[in-house]
């Protein structure tokens, strides 16, 4: 089908490299395209349309039922609103008059006209109209599943072949579960850089691009697509020419991939010979492939909560201290620093919470729930300190808003090696204890919690979203979401101050760290550690390597006394893009990530 239809190009924002040929896979909000062809006769795709409507009906009469005898209540009833719209008139006269006018399969123009009545209803600002949205989402699933007649069990939702997924929206543990050997590369209209969905694209790798508007219902199943995610497009249905300029453009990134995998043995140290601790970020243990490649020292930042939240229940100590043993084996002799749970924010905990909340980045989130939640925090704090055996190990504290709650959780520490001993299990009484600082208030008072630990990792995809008040996964507000604000700077200059006062490190583990345009302010402030996405490592290593300290600390004095964000990143783009523009060129797009949507001109 692709051929026959023209070339179009679908702008977005680039959050993780990559250039990718392959056919497309779309995922309506909540269900998926089916394929389109035209058809020759009307009679026999309406007949089709109405017996996947009646099969339909027949098995929601037969889960209300299934329900009614389970519950012995209404419950029962929400399939009532189902079937309901299946007699809808918008789906019983409106279908068969799309299959005649349209000439078109049964599947594709019942997916065509739901589509336009739920388009119409998520613009209805009622939130009850909005709420039906997800009940109608869901029954056109179902019909469209019951186009399939030849088989008993309803066809997957997902091809069995490598494909381009473009969907409205992915949540991270979508993303998390995505089968990286058929999901080249994927494509949302909604979703911004510093979301856990696009962080987890650039540490798996995975080419991926958000923000593109009309793509999901205007692309059909199949068309032959190329993702770019280093300018943020979605081409459909390219010309030869716009392939073969494609293909030339992969070529050059590959041979420049190359050029940089051999700095992997190479030390991160300016020109002047200052060191800067070059780390990686990663969420899962198969991630250590990609690390070991990279050249990273340790791993600055593991996210436990993607383990943690993976089932309905969290893995227990002994299968905790089993995963953390064999990384830390593997890390070793480098570091890793686990990150204990941080669950919220957009990362829904397997136990679902009675009510949503209003604002779940300002809610039960990191240290809170963990504080909350004592038996599960110190069944992960135990696994991580019978880890320290196997190999050098950190652990730190998220969204810590102040000294109290880390003098609660490492008291909580301190009895859970009380309880190790009395045991007997062995543990390391020694490994490193650290705060991450991503919220104001903590990064204010950094000092006294320096006092307490013996590192500061700085979170800035969240210190940025709480200082300057922008949601960091609203594209509405993402282009005033700024890494490069004069309040972050001087924020980020307080935290170090308050390390260096109590002779400990600080590091920067947000994406802001593999900001290749804002890294030489970074190391002109004195962090003295980096941890970013394995894939980044080399771009950012070749640039430390680049770099004079003298001349960062200059630029990171003129940065501090700037007072809008505009001249900072004027300041830091032209040192960057006179020491190492082809390096610049090489990380637009997602490597880069906070670059885009941070530094509006
Ligand atoms: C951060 O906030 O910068 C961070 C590293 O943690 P996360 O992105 O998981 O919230
Ligand atoms: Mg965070």
């Amino acid at each position: 089908m692709g051929g026959i239809r023209k070339e179009a190009i679908y702008a977005g924002t680039p959050v993780s490299r990559g250039i990718v040929f392959a056919p497309v896979h779309v995922m309506a909000r909540g269900f998926s395209a089916p394929e389109v062809h035209p058809i020759a006769n009307v009679t026999r795709e309406t007949e089709r349309f109405r017996d996947a409507l009646s099969r339909t009906k027949r098995q929601l009469e037969g889960l209300q039922e299934h329900m009614e005898s389970l519950s012995g209540n209404e419950e029962g009833r929400i399939f009532e609103a189902h079937m309901l719209v299946l007699e809808d008139p918008v789906v019983l006269k409106g279908v068969p008059k799309a299959i005649e006018d349209r000439r078109q399969n049964a599947e594709y123009c019942f997916y065509a006209v739901m589509q336009n009545q739920l388009e119409s209803m998520r613009r209805i600002p009622d939130p009850f109209f909005r709420d039906r949205t997800t009940d109608i989402e869901d029954v056109c699933q179902r019909v469209l599943r019951n186009f399939d007649t030849e088989h008993e069990e309803p066809a997957p939702d997902e091809p069995d072949h490598q494909h381009l997924l473009v969907a409205y929206d992915l949540s991270p543990s979508t993303t998390a579960a995505m089968d990286r050997h058929q999901v080249l590369g994927f494509a949302t209209e909604r979703g911004s850089i510093t979301s856990h969905t696009a962080i987890l694209a650039r540490s798996l790798g995975i080419p991926a691009v958000v923000g593109l508007r009309n793509a999901v219902f205007n692309l059909h199943a199949l068309d032959p697509c190329i993702l770019d995610g280093y300018e943020g497009k979605l081409i459909s249905n390219p010309t030869p020419e716009t392939v073969r300029k494609y293909r030339e453009l992969e070529e050059q990134h590959q041979l420049r991939r190359a050029e940089l995998d051999k700095l992997r043995d190479l030390e991160a140290a300016t020109t002047d010979g200052h060191s800067i601790t070059l780390s990686a970020n990663i969420e899962f243990e198969h991630e250590l492939d990609l690390v070991d490649r990279s050249g990273a020292e340790g791993v600055g930042l593991f996210r436990t909560e993607f383990f943690l939240l993976e089932n309905e229940e969290c893995p227990d100590e002994e299968k905790q201290a089993a995963l953390y043993s064999r990384v830390a084996k593997r890390v070793s002799p480098s570091e890793v620093i686990f990150r204990t749970l941080d669950a919220g924010g957009d990362k829904v905990p397997g136990e679902p919470l009675s009510e949503p909340e209003p604002n779940p980045f300002l809610g039960w989130r990191g240290i809170r729930f963990s504080l909350d939640r004592q038996d599960l925090f110190k069944e992960q704090l135990r696994a991580i300190l019978r880890a320290g055996t196997s190999g050098r190990v950190g652990l730190m504290f998220p969204l810590i808003s102040g000294v109290g709650e880390v003098r609660q959780a490492k008291s909580l520490l301190s009895e859970c090696m009380d309880e190790l001993t009395e045991r007997g299990v062995e543990f390391n009484r020694e490994i490193s204890v650290g705060a991450m600082i991503e919220v104001p208030s903590a990064a204010m008072v950094a000092a006294d919690i320096a006092a307490e630990v013996d590192f500061l990792s700085i979170g800035t995809n969240d210190l940025v979203q709480y200082t300057v008040a922008v949601d960091r996964v609203n594209p509405r507000v993402a282009k005033l979401y700024r890494s490069a604000h004069p309040g972050i700077i001087r924020l980020i200059k307080t935290i170090i101050e308050g390390a260096n006062q109590h002779r400990i490190w600080t590091g920067v583990c947000g994406e802001m760290a593999g900001d290749l345009t804002l890294l030489p302010l970074l190391i002109g402030l004195g962090v003295d550690e980096l941890s970013v996405g394995a894939p980044l490592v080399p771009l950012v290593k070749q640039a430390v390597r680049l770099l004079d300290f003298e001349e960062c600390s200059a630029l990171a004095k003129q940065c501090l006394e700037a007072s809008e964000t505009r001249q900072i990143v004027q300041l830091c783009s032209k040192a960057a893009a006179t020491t190492y523009p082809e390096l610049l060129q090489e990380a637009s797009g997602g490597a880069s990530a906070p670059s885009f949507a941070a530094h509006p001109a």
